[in-house]
């Protein structure tokens, strides 16, 4: 498993440092934002430091998918399957982008405006 030793999310995969797991396997992390911007809010990281999609590659394809049908399941249990939510990957500077490991921002719970600022 590649992991970056200065990357924060690796460090919370590996639970070097502590963070609110929601679900963890071989695959695939979920924890909860330091910071949440909605009543639920997940971010969903693959095990293995990838930095961001601009980084991803065709090896990639199983875990991205793990992350996104895990993301699905988290929603279901949270209660928003119904309700909706919203997945956002941010990448790079004008996306706001500040964690340089793959990651989904899980959102719901509230009702979100459409498009972003
Ligand atoms: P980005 O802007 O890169 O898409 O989102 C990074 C997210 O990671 C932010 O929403 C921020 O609140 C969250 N975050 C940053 N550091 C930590 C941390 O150490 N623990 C947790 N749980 N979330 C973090
Ligand atoms: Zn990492």
């Amino acid at each position: 498993m590649t992991a970056d030793p200065d990357c924060i999310f690796c460090k919370i995969v590996s639970k070097q440092i502590p963070a609110n797991l929601v679900y963890q396997d071989e695959h695939v992390t979920a924890f909860r934002d330091l910071n949440p911007q909605a009543p639920t809010h997940v971010l969903l990281v693959p095990n293995q430091h990838i930095a961001n999609t601009e980084t991803l590659e065709p090896e990639h394809d199983a875990i991205v998918g793990a992350v996104l049908r895990t993301a699905r399941s988290i929603a279901r249990s949270a209660g928003v399957g119904d309700s909706g939510y919203r997945l956002v990957i941010n990448t790079g500077r004008d996306a706001n982008n500040t964690v340089a490991h793959l990651h989904v921002h899980l959102l719901g719970g509230r009702a979100m405006s459409w498009p972003p600022g």
